[in-house]
């Protein structure tokens, strides 16, 4: 079995050749000019069957949390890449977080309300769409407990 340090070392001396392995409806998409691919096409596909599984292992958690801020109410396309930005800025140790994946938010229709406003500052102020998907710090936040979320530690607001 090939380890996953060279498999990720070969996409990405692929992709500094100019081809492009992309992960597309659980398919393995690879894309470039003529002699890129002439040049890679054998590597990569001898190597198709793991870098599949890596890339599709790679892309759970970002499938998972995606669906759960469609269902808080973030629409299709940005929850994708918000939830891609999210686990990125997590494996970063960044402790910021978004109230839209906060057990504090609650949403009636389009309106959101933080249920710990008054804690923080802003009373029983609604909270708009575009700030519950906004980063930020706050000592109060409290993952969704459907598993989709990493907690870091020491948040401030
Ligand atoms: S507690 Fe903080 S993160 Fe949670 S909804 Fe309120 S403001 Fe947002």
């Amino acid at each position: 079995m090939t380890s996953e340090t060279l498999l990720k070392s070969v996409l990405e001396q692929s992709q500094a050749d100019g081809v492009t392995v992309a992960l597309v409806d659980s398919k393995l998409v690879i894309t470039g000019s003529r002699p890129a691919l002439g040049e890679w096409r054998g590597v990569l596909r001898e190597l198709k069957p793991e870098l599949l599984e890596m890339m599709r292992r790679a892309a759970r958690p970002v499938s998972r949390r995606a669906a759960a801020l469609v269902r808080r109410g973030v629409d299709r396309d940005a929850a994708r890449a918000l939830a891609l930005l999210l686990v990125d800025q997590a494996a970063r140790q960044d402790e910021r977080h978004v109230c839209v994946e906060c057990r504090h938010l609650s949403r009636v229709r389009d309106v959101y309300q933080c249920a710990q406003g008054r804690r923080i500052g802003f009373g029983g102020t609604p909270l708009a769409r575009e700030q519950v998907v906004v980063l930020h710090r706050c000592r109060i936040f409290a993952p969704l407990d459907d598993g989709t979320v990493d907690v870091q530690a020491g948040a401030t607001h």
